[in-house]
């Protein structure tokens, strides 16, 4: 066996010599080396203690290592390890019924990925066999994973460089107020006027060739916008009346992290197809899936549906799936994240906004939240241009070193800090996350007007 590394040079070491990482210039990284993590916090092995409010890639719903998903996964992997998906287990089923509880609708059928992208693959899959359609349309300023469709179906064009096979894929804009495409006045125009340029999009690509719309319910990744109460149910209208799949993508949204089981419960909206992954299990073990409608799951009944992957259903990630939700569930976990969004996170960022001229806007829903950093809060000049790097990032560099400083984990995107901690996460951690923020957020008030 080979000798653990206890030192975080040796762990980097390591790292450098063979590990190859997503999204990155190999030769210009520098990986922070991990010693362990317990509930809110992960820390390092030069005594670093971090608060982490990314919940790693937004899918540590239930914080780090809860010992009743420890022990689910150890009591699993000592049952049955491994299985392959053709067969009938009992704790795949287990998995399958408690998530088709609790989402909306009729959506009672089960499809298990090992991720977000496949969930959104065989969802588009899915829907075009379902429709015999070729067209996907979906949003500017979307994220929806990093496999061949999924990654083209991404509404974000720093993405695109690694896949130019978007055939079928149609973009339009979603409602987004603070940097409206549409100039409304008001958050009922930006709805109208958005579902009134989603019409016009459909008409114009010719209904008859679309398949389905994929929409994350609460954009994630690309900045945590929260749509107009009407838009929604104005989409599920338009695809009721154009025979088109609706393909929420609840990877990031689902399982809590608004403060609702699904962010679609917010908005009174039922999907043809929802795709979730991370917070179904707080990624413990990988696992995603496809939950399907009645009317969608009847074409398959008769015909064989053409995906499958090895490991759909794996018995590990389902043991942790059913005790991450059975957890969520016994802990008032959903609950804790909307009571933390609407007394403590909300309010206090709101708050930080008020005595921050760097601060341009923030937004969000139970844990999920988005500062928005700008050079100047009347023209919303961006703090740092889109897709910045190197010395045009500088800003947002800067921010990101002083809440690590600070001791708290963000996650960055362009010119944005998301606040969006564990679902978990206890009033006393939160007001400390605000305290760190208060005080890197200096940084940033130095190069706004
Ligand atoms: N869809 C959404 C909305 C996501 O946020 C993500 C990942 O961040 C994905 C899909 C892709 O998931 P994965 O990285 O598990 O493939």
């Amino acid at each position: 066996t080979q000798p653990v590394p206890t030192d975080a040079a040796a762990v980097k070491a390591a790292d450098r010599a063979h590990v190859f990482h997503s999204w990155s210039a190999q030769g210009l990284i520098d990986p922070p080396a991990v010693a362990g993590a317990e509930g809110s916090y992960f820390w390092d092995y030069d005594g670093n203690r971090y608060l982490d409010f990314s919940s790693q890639l937004v899918n540590t719903n239930i914080g780090h290592q809860h010992p009743k998903v420890v022990a689910a996964i150890q009591e699993q992997a000592a049952r049955l390890c491994t299985i392959a998906p053709g067969f009938a287990v009992d704790v795949r089923s287990e998995a399958a019924r408690l998530i088709a509880g609790r989402t909306p609708g009729d959506l009672d059928k089960i499809f298990f990925t090992n991720g977000g992208a496949e969930a959104v693959e065989n969802a588009v899959r899915m829907a075009r066999l379902h429709t015999g359609r070729p067209k996907v349309l979906s949003a500017y300023r979307s994220y929806h994973g990093a496999t061949a469709a999924a990654i083209n179906l991404t509404g974000d064009p720093r993405r695109w460089p690694s896949d130019t096979a978007s055939a079928g894929v149609v973009r339009f804009w979603g409602p987004f107020r603070y940097r409206s495409p549409f100039h409304a006045e008001s958050e009922e125009q930006e709805c109208e006027r958005a579902l009134r340029h989603l019409e016009d999009t459909i008409a114009f690509e010719g209904p008859g060739t679309i398949a389905a719309i994929i929409l994350e319910t609460v954009p994630g990744t690309a900045g945590i916008m929260v749509p107009p109460p009407g838009y929604l149910p104005g989409v599920r209208a338009l695809c009721d009346r154009y025979g088109i799949v609706l393909i929420l993508d609840e990877v990031m949204a689902g399982f809590g992290r608004t403060g609702r089981w699904f962010a679609a419960d917010h908005f009174g909206v039922v999907p043809d197809l929802l795709t979730f992954a991370k917070g179904v299990n707080s990624g413990y073990v990988p696992l995603g899936g496809v939950a399907i409608s009645a009317e969608i799951a009847a074409t398959f009944e008769e015909r064989p549906y053409p995906g499958g992957l090895t490991y759909s259903g794996h018995p590990l990630a389902c043991a942790s799936a059913v005790a991450t939700i059975n957890a969520m569930d016994g802990e008032g976990i959903v609950e804790n994240a909307a009571r933390i969004g609407e007394d403590v996170l909300g309010p206090g960022l709101r708050e930080l906004a008020e005595r921050h001229p760097s601060v341009g806007d923030v937004r969000g829903l139970g844990v999920f939240w988005a500062v928005e950093l700008v050079r100047d809060r009347r023209t919303r000049e961006p703090l740092v241009p889109y897709a910045a790097t190197g010395e045009a990032n500088a800003p947002m560099a800067a921010v990101t070193a002083a809440i690590k400083a600070a001791g708290l984990w963000p996650f960055v995107n362009m010119n944005r800090v998301h606040v969006v901690p564990p679902c978990t996460i206890t009033d006393e951690e939160t007001k400390q996350g605000l305290a760190a923020l208060d005080e890197a957020l200096t940084v940033a008030d130095r190069y706004a007007a």
